[in-house]
């Protein structure tokens, strides 16, 4: 099961698929708490690829539009 779209992740595909099985680390937001932990979850490797590149980073880039 894709931790990100919720859709079953089919785990015979393999590399060349963009709809295979990567492990997406979830890095909890920092609550000011001296625990962090980091879980991985399984998602699709597209997925995983576009919800790293909607999370910011640590510097601010403008929007354009
Ligand atoms: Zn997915």
């Amino acid at each position: 099961m894709c931790g990100i779209c919720g859709k079953p992740i089919d785990r015979t595909l393999k590399h060349p698929s963009r709809q295979r099985v990567s492990l997406d680390h979830t890095v909890p937001a920092s609550k000011g708490g001296s625990h962090t932990r980091s879980r991985v979850q399984a998602a699709h490797l597209s997925c995983n690829q576009a919800k790293a590149a909607r999370e910011p980073v640590e510097s601010e880039t403008p929007l354009t539009g």
